[in-house]
Parts: structure tokens; sequence; C-alpha cells
């Protein structure tokens, strides 16, 4: 398989056939992320991606799953996203899932019909990239939204029926009591939008960003481990909605939990709590362990 510099894609898509459409994140800007950093956004020709749709069906026969990478494959032309979707599920027969990063702007760029034709033509699932609810964060990050756009967002890729996961980043606003604030304001938004998953990373600096060089100037404190699990908790605390799947197994995090709100809320907290209470580390993933 062909594919141009890093590739990230979500825990839950490792079994995906990972199919390269856009070459990094149209937005790039966030000021925590390094991902594509090294890239020039450009989306890759149709040729080239029904070449590589080719090589996969030689080499696989069939799929089951695909993720469309990299950063934000939805700031594609609709029509050509539309094609993209006829031909993999041309090309694999048992294809039933094809998911994909969404960047709140590119998602807000196409209407509801056409959101509910990419739904309609096989998007299954979008991966939002939330990291907060609290709007003057959302802008001092560089979201490119604020918390109404963000929300419209989601909501729109809800409400055409696509399974939508909404990503946050524990420890963003760093310490004090904005840590707390953004906790409440992230349970907020998500209380609103009504996303099917809640993923949940940790803030990890990364060289070449915005956000290293403030940390590296003492103008940013990271979150320890425990404060971060004090905001997991505000969050759990706060969430109101039903039927939310929350994962916190991300290798950023220093506590794996995971869970389905509000069924498994009581342990949920527990297992925060009794990290809180003993002050333990054992408990927690070292630093060696944690990663992007
Ligand atoms: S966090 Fe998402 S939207 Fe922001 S720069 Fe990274 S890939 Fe792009």
């Amino acid at each position: 398989m062909r594919y141009e510099g890093n590739i990230f894609r979500p825990f839950s898509e490792a079994k995906s056939y990972l199919l390269q459409v856009t070459i990094g994140c149209s937005h790039n800007g966030c000021t925590f992320c390094g991902m594509y950093k090294d890239k020039k956004y450009r989306v890759r020709s149709l040729e080239e991606i029904k070449t590589d749709i080719t090589m996969a069906k030689k080499y696989y026969g069939d799929l089951e799953k695909v993720f469309l990478c990299d950063g934000d494959a939805i700031a594609i032309d609709t029509d050509i996203l539309l094609e993209i979707l006829a031909l993999l599920y041309g090309a694999f027969p048992s294809l039933r899932h094809v998911g994909s990063y969404v960047g709140p702007k590119s998602t807000l760029s196409k209407s509801m019909s056409e959101l509910g034709a990419l739904r309609a033509a096989g998007l299954t699932k979008a991966y939002l990239g939330v990291e907060t609810g609290d709007d003057r964060l959302l802008h001092e990050v560089n979201k490119g939204v604020g918390y109404e756009e963000m929300l419209q967002a989601g909501q729109n890729l809800v409400n055409v029926g696509i399974n939508l996961s909404a990503m946050v980043l524990l420890g963003l606003a760093g310490k004090g009591e904005r840590s707390y604030e953004h906790a409440l304001a992230t349970a907020h938004i998500i209380n609103e939008m009504k996303p099917q998953y809640l993923a949940a990373l940790t803030v990890t600096p990364v060289p070449g960003t915005a956000l290293y060089r403030k940390v590296k100037h003492g103008e940013f404190e990271i979150l320890d481990a425990f404060e971060t699990l004090e905001e997991m908790k505000w969050i759990f605390e706060n969430i109101t909605i039903d039927n939310l799947k929350f994962v916190g197994s991300h290798a950023s995090n220093y506590l794996p939990v995971t869970g389905t709100l509000q069924k498994d809320r009581e342990k949920m907290l527990a297992a925060v709590e009794e990290v809180l209470a003993s002050r333990d580390r054992r408990y927690l993933r070292s630093e060696q362990m944690r990663g992007l």
C-alpha cells in the first residue's frame, strides 16, 4: 500500500484498511497538534485513489472496514467523496463501515443534504476533535470554531445518522480553575451534541507545536496525572446523556477507563476516585508507557 508521511488513525480503526484520500489536515492550525505539521495539505487525485483501491482489492480480496486518512477527509468535495465511497462499496462486497476524521469547519461547509448523501453512500462513522466545550479555550487553541459552531457540526453529523465519536482533550486548559471550567464545559457540549462515543485523550506537548513552545517558556503548565483524573471525574459527574460509550483507553491517558454512561457511571467514577484517594502511582501508566 502507498502512504505519504506519518499515518494516524483512531484506536478503534485498528482493523480498517487505511485509504489516504488527503495528505495532511485542511486546518492544520491547532496549537496542540503536531500530527500533520510535516505535510502541506492537498487532496489526492481520484486517479491515485482509484489505483490504491485496486491495489487493496488485489491484496485483501474483500474488506469490512475502511478508514479515510489523513486529518479531515470530509473537506473533500462531496461529489468526489461520493465517488470514493461508491468505488469502495463496489470493490468490497463485505464493506459495512467507512470512518473518517472530520474537522468542524469542513463539516459545516456541507449542507445537511450533502451530509445525508454521504451517510446514504456509506460514510458510517465520524471522529470529531471537539477538544473542549469552553468557547474561550476553543479560540485560544485555534480550533477554527467556537462553541456554537462546534456543537452545530457535531449535531449535524448525528442528525443525518453518522455515528459520531467526539474526541476531547484532558488538560487542555492547564492548571487552576480553568481546568474545572474546561471539564464542565466539555460535559455540557457533549450533553448537547449527543454523540454515540466520547473519547478522552490527554494533552501531551509535541515538539514543533505552539503548545510545546508555551510549555518550554513557562507560559503553560501541564497537569500532573492526578489532575487529569480530576478532569475525567468531573466530566463523568456532569454528563447526563444516556448510552454514551466512553473510550478512555488512549495511550496518552494515565488511567485507561472505558464504559457506558450512565449504565457504568458508578463503576467508572469509583475507578478514578480510588486512584485519586490513594495517590498511588502504581495504578497509572508510567510516562514511558504513555504515547500519542
Ligand atoms: S487537531 Fe485535528 S483539526 Fe486540529 S490541526 Fe490536528 S488534525 Fe487538524
